[in-house]
């Protein structure tokens, strides 16, 4: 089936949202096609397939996630939710049946940017020579974390430099924002019986130096019989 690469989906039944996606794509030099409804989606899926789709929820003849799931059963490129709905239900449902990110509306356009490159990063082989280069400062609800020097910069500007297995933990979360982690790829598969509690402390201490009521976590989010969820938009600078 042919696949365009550089070519991005949007689905969205909501003209003045789906040219807004559509002329901010194009100012940063992508191309895209714009659907109207899930039907007319998945008659196009039948002949070739985009690098990324960016995907509205509440569709005039079908769920959102319902068609995410159909998406996934077949095809593996980048699916990227942005939807009005920002409740943790559709967030976690999307993320479970293969979405990549989750965005609410309003967007801000340098945000949609920057999580469709890292999506569509993800589904291009990596290029060799490249490891050298990656990006070692993430940008996320106003604090910083410097990924080499292990230094948290907060909201306010103080600087605190972590452990090396809290901040081992903190990277692993910022490199794969709003998916459900499970303990063991927290922990890299290793020695996880003996590890699966330390996960649980550091992530509690992680919380308390990030969030402001550690008993209600907004960044670090347990995700019950699953794992955890770093719930904000990560930059890496
Ligand atoms: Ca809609």
């Amino acid at each position: 089936m042919p696949r365009n690469a550089g070519l991005i989906w949007i689905v969205e039944d909501d003209d003045a949202v789906a040219r807004l996606i559509g002329s901010t794509l194009e100012r940063y030099d992508f191309a895209s096609e714009r659907f109207d409804s899930g039907e007319a989606l998945l008659r196009q899926l039948r002949q070739r397939t985009p690098g990324l789709c960016i995907l509205d929820l509440g569709l005039p003849d079908m769920d959102g996630l319902e068609l995410l799931r159909q998406i996934r059963a077949q095809h593996a490129f980048g699916l990227l939710i942005l939807t009005g709905r920002g409740d943790t239900y559709d967030r976690v449902t999307g993320l479970e049946l293969g979405a990549d990110d989750y965005m609410v509306k309003p967007f801000e356009p340098r945000e949609l940017i920057a999580r469709v490159r890292s999506v569509l990063r993800r589904y291009q082989p990596a290029l060799p020579g490249t490891q050298g280069e990656a990006p070692r400062v993430a940008a996320f609800a106003g604090w910083r974390f410097d990924s080499a020097t292990h230094d948290l910069t907060s909201p306010a500007g103080q600087t605190e430099t972590l452990s090396l297995a809290e901040a081992t933990l903190l990277r692993r979360l910022l490199e794969r924002p709003n998916q459900i982690l499970s303990r063991e790829q927290l922990l890299d598969g290793r020695n996880l019986d003996a590890l699966d509690r330390s996960i649980d402390l550091r992530v509690s201490r992680l919380r308390k130096r990030l969030e402001e009521n550690p008993q209600h976590a907004r960044l670090i989010k347990t995700v019950y019989g699953a794992g955890y969820l770093f719930c904000a938009e990560v930059v890496w600078l």
